[in-house]
């Protein structure tokens, strides 16, 4: 089943389930099938497992278990936190401006767009230097009373690049405005510290971090408006009502303790990899420019935008030969429009379909990155003159 001979280089996409994690799900499917809210044992036994999960999750994020909610993953969280604040919150106090990144996922921007068009809020978008990053002083600048909340992304998953967070949460916690951020990338690679950075609410999703797509988790600090967007029973504390899928959760809450012991250890053997590509990329490729920060992006993270190439057939090339790499957006065949990420970057027109998004992963080596770096440009040369049709 596995696509063979193909070297997978997208982690940034989605990560294999870790075999330790498998492990821990199994017994939840048939033995220990029940359901938390049941007083007999079975639902003690389902019940118990949640605890232990949220228990990680919370000590994975440094917040308190009672501040953990599971959802169904990072697309979930982010609409939980964007529509359940802000609607709760102007109810409170009428604020109605939601400030967010120009460079976040589509989770967060197309939630704000359906916040404005059907509910009528409005929407401001924080500005980004050249690497994409925002300044925590244009927050400042930004933030009024009419603002509802703030949203900035953790690291971004097109670009890599960081966003200095604590400073943000500093400034937003200091005017009392609810602040989210979207870790869904970051989790896999950063330490998360909710308390120290301040957030208010923070995004993360299990398939990002070797566990199991259809599974995440929203941090909501004590005291945050939220409104309940899913109604039933009262479970997650009465905010997302449905009986739980243990086996996701528990997959997930071990993939977070792994994470955790283990992602520090990988952290440099990583970076050295990423920088050898985004050095070669730069030197071996003509047209070739690195989109993001230079240093300040996720250990795993190299992307690119190339002049003159079509970003997709590239990546289909790469396939042909024996490598799966990514544009880094949701930009499929035949939807030729170049992703508002790499929009804000200001580069020139002739680059702005050519994004590649090359993410490292645990099992990742030196030999593949190898492999791929004697192959590109081969392939980068055949993809412009394709385009240009000279072959
Ligand atoms: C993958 C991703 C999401 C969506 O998470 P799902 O679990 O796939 O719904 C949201 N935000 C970022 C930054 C992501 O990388």
């Amino acid at each position: 089943m596995r696509p063979r001979d193909v070297i997978y280089f997208d982690f940034a996409a989605t990560t294999p389930l870790d075999e330790r994690v498998l492990q821990i799900m199994q017994p939840y499917w048939n033995e220990a099938f029940g359901n938390p809210s049941s007083i007999h044992a079975y639902g003690q036994t389902a019940e118990a497992t949640l605890d232990d999960a949220r228990q990680l999750s919370a000590a994975f994020l440094n917040a308190r278990p009672a501040e953990i909610l599971f959802t169904s993953g990072g697309t979930e969280s982010d609409n939980l936190a964007l529509r359940g604040v802000a609607l709760a919150r102007r109810a409170q106090t009428g604020a109605d401006t939601l400030l967010i990144s120009p460079v976040e996922h589509p989770a967060v921007t197309q939630t704000a767009r359906q916040l404005v068009d059907v509910f009528g809020f409005k929407l401001k978008f924080l500005p980004t230097d050249c690497y994409g990053q925002v300044e925590a002083q244009s927050v400042e600048a930004e933030l009024c009373d009419g603002t509802a909340l703030v949203s900035v992304i953790y690291a971004n998953n097109e670009i890599g690049s960081i966003n200095p967070i604590a400073e943000i949460g500093a400034i937003c916690r200091q005017r009392n405005i609810p602040f989210h951020s979207d870790a869904v990338q970051a989790a896999a690679h950063l330490p998360m510290n909710v308390a120290a950075d301040a957030v208010d609410l923070l995004s993360i999703g299990a398939h990002k971090l070797y566990g199991p797509k259809g599974v995440g988790a929203l941090y909501v600090r004590a005291g945050t408006p939220l409104l309940n967007l899913q109604t039933g029973g009262g479970q997650e504390n009465g905010r997302r009502a449905g009986t739980e899928n243990i086996a996701y959760i528990a997959g997930m809450a071990e993939a977070l303790r792994l994470t955790r012991e283990e992602a520090p250890g990988r952290r440099q053997q990583m970076i050295c990899l990423r920088d050898e590509i985004i050095q070669q990329v730069l030197s071996i490729i003509p047209g070739a420019v690195l989109t993001g920060h230079p240093s300040n992006r996720l250990p795993n993270h190299a992307s690119f935008a190339l002049d003159h190439v079509n970003g997709n057939l590239l990546l289909m090339l790469l396939d042909q030969a024996g490598f799966a790499c990514s544009s880094g957006s949701a930009c499929k065949v035949g939807n030729p429009k170049p992703s508002e990420v790499l929009a804000v970057l200001g580069l020139p027109a002739s680059y702005a379909y050519g994004s590649l998004r090359i993410t490292l992963g645990k099992t990742s080596t030196q030999e593949e990155v190898e492999k791929l770096l004697t192959t590109l440009p081969g392939l980068v040369a055949r993809a412009r003159k394709l385009k240009t049709g000279e072959a």
